[in-house]
């Protein structure tokens, strides 16, 4: 097998070995770990139809995690893809109006995060005795909503681990906030701040490269990683379920070998759409790579015009988890279409910085052929869950809504009617009221949970155990903090 290596995004040396990637999160250049080149499958589709998800993913991770053994990789997806999830396919497809919604929200927090988050604790403990680390890691992370849930849930009471997790004050729904503020394990933290998801993301990232800070730490025993999907150890388990929706889809008949499909993502940071571009460079026969924004359509601009450009209003919508306006893991797609060269994509991040903007050249643009990028606004979204509905009975939630929509229209215009997998990113139950509203605005006037048993009725599905834990749940964490208080807030938990 062929080794990979990793290397920063912003500098032309010092690859280093998957384990310690994972272990730093983001380089030191503030760049972002990429593999030197992306491995090919080497199993046949047809081989891996046969397959369980469990196994797809080893198939998929070995080739990216060179330095694991069998036994430690086989050991990490054992301990994340099991009865925490409610289903033994881990991550199903339902058909639904002729395309096929990958549901990605069977985990312990029902959203997608869960896919990543569940294992990241493993393969982060497992590279830390590989590389002789004593230090406990503390993980920073910014949320808009779903990653703060699922990285405490993942990581609550491993040893060796402690969680910070910072999320917008009012930026994320009343359900996700009671999920993150009962969460339970004495090593989790959790602060509201004082801004939006962007100032949060900013804070985290500033913490990370203050060398100061990280001195101090040091001497104190601990040790910073990232749980945000900038770690290549929550990129890398994503490109799995695009792997196994193509060998399910094959092994059901629904498309034969080397047929390729359409995928659909709605996006925010960009993580999960780059792991549908990572399955299609290591051979999975996929078409199109659809981008589905919401309301902040940075990525729709970006794909028609070539200019990035996050100087705009940030809307807050009923898709919280895609309000972003700096969707971080663009770099590692920047970086692979300018030909793997650091230089340039250094210089288009400064001007990120700098300018709040900057455009590729017309060379890199030709290379985006394979993306279609557009977006959903609230009115178009809601009326999308409202149409599903009432064809077929199935609720999808407001992100997949968006992701549909985006579909739906881009079927219209084109006529392109490949086999297509939309990436079903939540449950319903975890954005109950917005879902609720737009089947009928009357069921405003219920509350949280009545919402969440009609929801159950009226979708004939049960509700989930993540929601029935904390219908009566005590709140654990009550903190609050200044955008540019983060610092010292992170100080006072680890006494320092
Ligand atoms: C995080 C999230 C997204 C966006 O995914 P990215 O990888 O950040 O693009 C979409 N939907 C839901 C429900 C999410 O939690």
């Amino acid at each position: 097998m062929e080794k990979i290596l990793y290397k920063s995004t912003r500098s032309k040396d010092g690859a280093i070995e998957a384990s310690q990637a994972i272990l730093k999160g983001l380089a030191d250049d503030g760049g972002l770990f990429v593999p030197l080149s992306i491995p090919k499958l080497d199993k046949s589709l047809e081989e891996l139809s046969k397959m369980s998800y469990q196994q797809v993913a080893y198939e998929v991770m070995k080739l990216f995690f060179t330095d694991f053994t069998e036994e430690e990789l086989k050991n990490c997806i054992d301990r994340a893809y099991d009865t925490k999830f409610d289903t033994e396919e881990i991550a199903p497809l339902a058909k639904v109006d002729g395309a096929y919604h990958l549901e990605l929200f069977h985990g312990p927090t029902i959203a997608f995060k869960d896919m990543a988050l569940q294992i990241l604790p493993h393969l982060l403990t497992t590279s830390a005795k590989k590389n002789g680390v004593e230090n406990e890691i503390v993980i920073l992370t910014a949320t808009s909503g779903d990653t703060g849930k699922a990285a405490m849930a993942g990581f609550a009471d491993v040893e060796g681990t402690r969680i910070i997790v910072f999320y917008p004050d009012g930026g994320v729904s009343p359900i996700q906030e009671k999920q993150m503020v009962t969460q339970k394990g004495a090593n989790t933290n959790v602060v509201a701040i004082e801004g939006n998801f962007d100032q949060a993301q900013t804070g985290v990232k500033n913490i990370f490269n203050n060398k100061e800070l990280a001195k101090e730490m040091d001497a104190k025993g601990f040790q910073f990683s990232s749980a945000n999907s900038i770690n290549i150890g929550r990129l890398v388990p994503q490109v799995a379920y695009y792997v196994y929706s193509y060998a399910k889809l094959l092994a059901e008949g629904k498309i034969s070998d080397g047929e390729k499909i359409n995928v659909v993502v709605p996006t925010g940071n960009f993580g999960n759409i780059l792991a549908a571009f990572y399955a299609k460079n290591m051979g999975t026969p996929i078409d199109k790579l659809i981008c589905a924004s919401n309301e902040n359509k940075v990525l729709f601009d970006f794909f028609s015009t070539g200019e990035y450009d996050k100087n705009r209003e940030f809307i807050l919508t009923t898709s919280p988890s895609m309000d972003i306006l700096i969707s971080s893991n663009l770099e590692r797609l920047i970086y692979n279409i300018a030909g793997n060269d650091a230089e340039t994509n250094s210089a288009m991040m400064a001007d990120l910085s700098s300018k709040g903007k900057y455009t590729i050249t017309d060379d890199m643009k030709a290379k985006l052929s394979d993306f279609v990028g557009d977006f959903a606004t609230e009115e178009e979204t809601a009326a999308t869950i409202k149409k599903h509905f009432d064809n077929t009975g199935y609720i999808m939630d407001t992100h997949t809504a968006v992701a549909r929509c985006v579909y739906d229209k881009y079927v219209a215009s084109t006529g392109d009617d490949k086999v297509t997998v939309i990436a079903s990113t939540a449950s319903p139950f975890k954005f109950t009221r917005a879902v609720m509203n737009s089947i009928d605005s009357n069921y405003d006037k219920l509350g949280d949970f009545e919402l969440v048993d009609e929801l159950s009725k009226i979708g004939n599905v049960t509700v989930p155990n993540a929601i029935e834990e904390i219908r009566n749940a005590e709140v654990l964490h009550d903190n609050k903090c200044a955008a540019d208080g983060m610092e010292d807030i992170v100080k006072k938990f680890l006494g320092i």
